[in-house]
């Protein structure tokens, strides 16, 4: 367990805030993280971090694996291992982590191609939509499109789908279906955070023009379902860098309000 003085801000006692990265890092949290206060008071606080966030950048395509992890258990799960599995691994022993399942966001290669060396090394399940499972079948010709080679991925141990809740530690993440990129892409959902995977991007959104891609499906799934979230929910996309709710609805070109 973690605790400091965040001798910066102020918010009511018993509050969950959640506190910037730098501000903490420079205290030695780890990267991120959820803030449970225990006793605030006008010049500090007194934390406590309960989630554990790394984003790694993984792999040919630049994708965004993350760590997810409860730090009062190290259970943790691994979003999207789409390649460099030595630094995920790296990183997760850093943290004192063990990895209780891998899921992917959907079923591309740069999502996925680490799914075999990480289960190997942490013997996790590997989760899926199942509208998207056949794709780990299929990396090395998804892949060959870009001139890049993989190894397939061991299939799924299990298949997730919409309403589903995947708990590990003290945390419960509910699967999303956010079809349109791919047919079985999902989101993860959990307080104040979600993962998008290649649904949406800041500024953008996943393209839809690949197999099983469909323009209209995308913008339903993040206008009708990541659009009803709060507006300072965390956006987690699979490429480029963290977004909100808020700025996406009034930004983004293709799903915002002046799209
Ligand atoms: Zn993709
Ligand atoms: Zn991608």
């Amino acid at each position: 367990m973690l605790f400091g003085i965040y001798p910066f801000g102020h918010c009511d006692l018993f509050d969950i805030c959640y506190l910037e990265f730098n501000l903490l890092h420079e205290l030695g949290a780890p990267l991120w993280g959820e803030i449970k206060t225990w006793f605030s008071g006008p010049e500090y606080l007194l934390w406590e971090v309960i989630l554990i966030i790394k984003e790694l950048v993984v792999g040919p395509l630049m994708s965004n694996c993350f760590i997810f992890g409860c730090n009062k258990t190290k259970e943790a799960v691994v979003i999207d291992p789409g390649g460099d599995t030595d630094k995920i691994l790296l990183s997760l022993a850093d943290s004192n982590l063990k990895v209780k399942y891998i899921i992917n966001t959907h079923g591309h290669f740069d999502h996925v191609s680490g799914n075999g060396k990480m289960k190997d090394a942490t013997a996790a399940d590997i989760l899926i939509h199942p509208l998207d499972a056949d794709m780990l079948g299929m990396l090395s010709s998804n892949a060959a499109i870009f001139g890049i080679s993989v190894e397939n991925s061991p299939p799924c141990d299990r298949t997730i789908e919409e309403g589903d809740k995947i708990s590990f530690g003290e945390i419960s993440l509910e699967v999303i279906h956010t079809p349109g990129h791919t047919p079985g892409g999902i989101s993860l959902f959990t307080n104040g955070i979600v993962f998008v995977g290649d649904t949406l991007f800041a500024g953008s959104i996943g393209r839809t023009d690949f197999p099983g891609g469909d323009f209209d499906t995308l913008v339903a799934s993040v206008q009708n379902k990541l659009f009803k979230m709060d507006d300072d929910v965390r956006v987690l996309s699979g490429h480029g860098p963290e977004t909100t709710i808020d700025r996406e609805k009034r930004f983004n070109p293709f799903v915002g309000q002046s799209s």
